[in-house]
C-alpha cells in the first residue's frame, strides 16, 4: 500500500481534499504502523540514557528520512497539490527540553538507533514542558506550553510503577516514543514517565502554579522556578520520579532477559546526563538490597560498574548541591543510603573537596556520580581538560583513569538532510552520499574548494535559504526580513558566559557608527534568538535591551537600510531548523573556558556559516578542523580567563573608562534614546552590572570582537574567498556526526554489543 492509499483509507478521503492537519496525522498514524514492525534492538547489555531534558523536535519529518520515504511522500503529497512544508506546520514541537543539553540527548537517541544499539532514552513526559516565550513591552513572559494533542507520537504502555515518598506513594505510567534509526531495521524508545490525576487547573499567571500539591503537578513542566523552597523540593521529587522508575524499569527488563541481579551489570549501563539523574545510583542499591536481597556491599560493587556520569559544565552553580534535611523530607530511604555512600568515601579518602556531604549538610550530586560510576567524560577537549586540571582536579588525581572526553554532536539527518535540503542534494550530486554513513565522506568536498561553480552555488543555496526563512519569519514571527543581507545570527539560552550582552554592545557600537555617516558596504541583519530562566534577572534585562535596541534600530529610517536586529520569539527546534541553514555569520562568543562544548556551532559549521568565536568549548575543535584561516577566533584564551578567576584580577570599571569606544557603548544603555523605549529599571541595572561587576567578562573581550567582526564583514564583500572558507567548513564537518560521538561513548564506556 502507498503511502497516499493508506491515508485516503484511514481517513475516508481524497487527499486532496483532507486538510493539511489530517494529513499530518494520517502520516503520523503510517509511521507509527510501519516502526510497531520493526523489533527492538537486543544486544545484552542495554543503555539507559537518563536524562531531565529531551529537546526532541518535531518528529515526522526525522522519521521519513530516517524510513528512507521522505522524498517519495513529498512527492506523493506534491502531485495531489499537497505541500510536505505546511504539512509539517502541522505538527506541534514537544516541549521537553531546555537548551543544548536536551538537544543532544535527543540526536544521541537519534545515533544509537542509526547504530543499532540497545540504548534508551529515560526521562519524564512534562506536559507543559519548558515555557513558551513571548514578548509584551519589549520583555520576556512565560506561558504553559501545551504539546500533546489526543493524537500524538505517545505509545502507551501498561508499564506502571510504585514510586514511594516521604508522605505518599506515587504510581506512574510509562508512555514511549519509537526512535528510528537511519535506514535500520531495528528500533529503540525514548521512555517517558508520568502520573495519573495532572491538574491543569493548578495553574495560574502564565506558569505560576502551587507548586506543594505533588501528586497533581509533578509533570507539569520542565525546571519549575526552584528560587524557593517549595520549588526546589519539588525538583527533587521529579528526579526522583525520574530515577525510581528508571532504576525499576531496568531491573525488570534486565530479570526478563535473564539477569540473576548479582550479574546486572552485564546486563545494563546507565549514562547519567548531568546531575539531574545522580540519584539513579543509590536508588539502584536501595532496590537492589531492599527488594532483592543483595548486600549492601556488593550493590554498591555492582552499581559503580554500571554507570557514566557525563558533565555538560564548570559553572559551579549549575553543578546540583541539595540539602540533606530536603532529601530527608521528600526522600528519606535515599538518605539513609547517600548516608552510608558519604562514609565509605570518607573512610577511604580525607580531602574535603571530594566528599559527598559537605560541612553544611549538603549533598554534591556529582561527587557521588563521580565516586560510583566507571567513567566520568566532559563533552570537548578543552572541557574535559579544564575539569582534569582544575574543576575536579583532585577526583582526577583519585581516578586518573575514569576521565575521558567525548566532544558532542549533531544527527546530521536532522541538521542537514532535512533542516538544508538544497545543500543536502548538492552535496550528494558532488560527491555522493556515502557520507551519510561516514560523515568524514565529507572531506570530498575540499576537492572542490577553488571550483567557482561550486562557491557560486553554495552562495545561491544560502540566498534561497534566506528567502525560505524570510517567508518563516514573515508568517509566524511578524519579522521583515532583509533577504540581501548579510544574516549574523546568534541563538542560544540567554546567559551571561554566553555573552549575548557583548553582541548587543556591538550592534550600539554599530548604530552609532552608522549614525555618523560610517556605513557597512552591505546590509546587516543582526538575530537572536533564545529564551532566559524565568528566574534569570540580569538575562531578563539582556533579552530586553536587545528588544529595545530593536524597536529602536528598525524604525530609524537613517539605520534600517543598513542594520536590522531582531529577537526571534521562542526560540526553538523548529526556528533553528529555518534559522542556521540562511545564516552567513554563527556567533559563539562565549567567555573562553565557560561554554562546555556547544553543539550550535556545529551546526552552523555544517551549513556553511562562518565562526566569529571564541577559543572554547568546540570552537577549538572546529578551528582546528577547519583550519585557522577558515574561522574567525578573537578575545582572551581559557588559560588567561581561569587566572583572572584565581586571582579576582578581573575590573570591569578599567576597561569601561579606559577604553572611549566601550564607554560610549555601554553608557548608550542608558541614553534618552532608549530610556524612551525601554524600562529604565531594566536598562539601569544592566548598565550598572557591566560597569561594576561584569562577572563573565563582557568588555574584557568587546574591542577585539569589533575589530573580528569588522574584518569578517569585510572579507564577505570577497564572495570567492568567503566561500572557499565555507567549502572548507562543510567538508571538516564530519568529526561532529554524533554517530562519531556514540560510537565512542559505545567503545570506550558503555560496551553493549
Ligand atoms: C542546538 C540547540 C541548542 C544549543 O545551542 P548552543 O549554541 O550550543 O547553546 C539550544 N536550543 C536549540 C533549540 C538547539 O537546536
Amino acid at each position: 500500500m502507498t503511502v497516499t492509499q493508506f491515508i485516503e483509507e484511514s481517513k475516508g478521503a481524497k487527499l486532496a481534499d483532507l486538510s493539511d492537519k489530517d494529513i499530518y496525522l494520517g502520516l503520523m498514524d503510517y509511521v507509527k504502523e510501519r516502526s510497531s514492525q520493526l523489533p527492538k534492538n537486543t544486544a545484552k547489555r542495554k543503555v539507559y540514557y537518563i536524562s531531565a531534558e529531551f529537546l526532541i523536535g518535531k518528529l515526522l519529518s526525522n522519521n521519513l528520512i530516517n524510513l528512507g520515504i521522505y522524498q517519495e511522500v513529498k512527492d506523493e503529497l506534491a502531485a495531489a497539490g499537497k505541500s510536505i512544508a505546511q504539512i509539517e506546520d502541522a505538527e506541534l514541537e514537544p516541549s521537553l527540553g531546555n537548551g543544548g543539553l536536551g538537544r543532544l540527548a535527543s540526536c544521541f537517541i537519534d545515533s544509537m538507533s542509526t547504530l543499532g544499539i540497545n540504548g534508551e532514552g529515560v526521562g519524564l513526559n512534562y506536559h507543559c514542558g519548558l515555557f513558551k516565550q513571548v514578548f509584551r513591552n519589549h520583555q520576556q513572559e512565560a506561558e504553559a506550553n501545551y504539546w500533546i494533542e489526543d493524537d500524538s507520537w505517545l505509545l502507551p504502555t501498561d508499564i506502571s510503577y510504585e514510586v514511594p515518598f516521604r508522605d505518599f506513594t506515587l504510581k506512574s505510567r510509562l508512555d514511549r516514543i519509537a526512535v528510528l534509526g537511519y535506514h535500520k531495521d531495528t528500533k529503540n524508545y525514548l521512555n517517558l514517565f508520568d502520573i495519573d490525576g495532572l491538574d491543569y487547573g493548578l495553574i495560574h499567571d502564565g506558569i505560576a502554579f502551587d507548586k506543594t500539591e505533588i501528586t497533581k503537578n509533578l509533570t507539569l513542566f520542565l525546571y519549575p522556578d526552584d528560587s524557593d523552597r517549595n520549588g526546589e523540593l519539588l525538583r527533587i521529587y521529579q528526579q526522583y520520579f525520574m530515577v525510581s522508575n528508571a532504576a525499576q524499569l531496568l531491573i525488570d527488563e534486565a530479570l526478563e532477559r535473564g539477569s540473576n541481579l548479582h550479574d546486572l551489570a552485564d546486563y545494563a549501563y546507565i549514562q547519567i546526563n548531568d546531575t539531574h539523574p545522580s540519584m539513579v545510583i543509590p536508588e539502584l542499591i536501595r532496590l537492589l538490597t531492599e527488594k532483592h536481597s543483595i548486600d549492601f556491599d556488593e550493590a554498591v560493587t555492582i552499581v559503580s560498574k554500571m554507570v557514566g556520569y557525563t558533565n555538560h559544565t564548570i559553572l559551579a552553580e549549575a553543578l546540583e548541591k541539595w540539602p540533606l534535611d530536603y532529601l530527608n523530607e521528600v526522600v528519606p530511604q535515599l538518605v539513609i543510603i547517600i548516608e552510608k555512600l558519604d562514609a565509605l568515601i570518607r573512610s577511604k579518602v580525607s580531602d574535603p573537596a571530594v566528599q559527598i556531604i559537605d560541612d553544611q549538610k549538603r549533598v554534591h550530586m556529582a561527587n557521588m556520580d563521580i565516586h560510583f560510576s566507571t567513567s566520568v567524560n566532559g563533552v570537548a577537549a578543552l572541557h574535559t581538560e579544564i575539569l582534569k586540571s582544575s574543576e575536579l582536579k583532585p577526583f582526577y588525581d583519585l581516578y586518573p583513569d575514569k576521565f575521558n572526553n567525548k566532544t558532542n554532536g549533531i544527527t546530521f539527518r536532522r541538521w542537514l538532510e532535512f533542516a538544508n535540503q538544497d545543500l543536502a542534494s548538492y552535496i550528494k550530486e558532488l560527491i555522493g552520499d556515502d557520507y551519510l554513513s561516514d560523515a568524514t565522506k565529507l572531506e570530498k568536498l575540499l576537492a572542490f574548494a577553488d571550483d567557482e561553480t561550486v562557491q557560486k552555488r553554495l552562495a545561491e543555496i544560502k540566498f534561497q535559504n534566506k528567502l525560505a526563512l524570510k517567508r518563516y519569519l514573515k508568517e509566524n514571527k511578524g519579522i521583515d526580513l532583509d533577504e540581501n543581507s548579510i544574516i549574523d545570527t546568534q541563538i542560544k539560552r540567554f546567559h551571561e558566559y554566553k555573552r549575548q550582552q557583548m553582541n548587543a554592545l556591538y550592534v550600539i557600537h554599530k548604530y552609532l557608527e552608522i549614525k555618523r555617516g560610517h556605513l557597512p558596504k552591505r546590509k546587516i541583519t543582526v538575530i537572536f534568538g533564545g529564551k532566559a530562566a524565568p528566574a534569570y534577572i540580569i538575562a531578563q534585562d539582556i533579552i530586553h535591551l536587545i528588544l529595545s535596541l530593536s524597536e529602536l534600530i528598525n524604525n530609524d529610517p537613517e539605520v534600517s537600510p543598513y542594520l536590522n536586529v531582531y529577537l526571534v520569539e521562542n526560540y526553538n527546534v523548529t526556528v533553528a531548523e529555518h534559522l542556521i541553514p540562511a545564516t552567513d555569520i554563527s556567533e559563539q562568543i562565549s567567555l573562553a573556558s565557560k561554554e562546555a562544548s556547544g553543539t550550535g556551532n556545529m551546526k552552523f559549521m555544517l551549513n556553511g556559516a562562518l565562526t566569529l568565536g571564541t577559543m572554547d568549548g568546540a570552537n577549538v575543535e572546529i578551528a582546528e578542523l577547519a583550519g585557522k584561516d577558515n574561522i574567525y577566533t578573537f578575545g582572551q584564551d581559557s588559560d588567561t580567563i581561569i587566572d583572572l578567576y584565581t586571582n579576582q584580577a578581573y575590573v570591569a570599571k578599567d576597561y569601561y573608562e579606559g577604553d572611549e569606544v566601550i564607554k560610549e557603548a555601554v553608557d548608550f544603555i542608558v541614553s534618552q534614546d532608549l530610556l524612551a523605549i525601554g524600562d529604565s529599571k531594566r536598562l539601569k541595572r544592566l548598565h550598572q552590572e557591566l560597569v561594576n561587576k561584569d562577572w563573565f567578562m563582557t568588555l574584557i573581550d568587546l574591542k577585539d570582537y569589533i575589530a573580528v567582526k569588522e574584518k569578517m564583514l569585510a572579507d564577505y564583500q570577497d564572495q570567492k574567498t568567503w566561500n572557499r572558507k565555507v567549502i572548507k567548513n562543510i567538508a571538516r564537518a564530519g568529526f561532529f556526526s554524533s554517530d562519531r560521538t556514540i560510537a565512542q561513548y559505545n567503545e570506550d564506556i558503555w560496551h553493549s554489543h
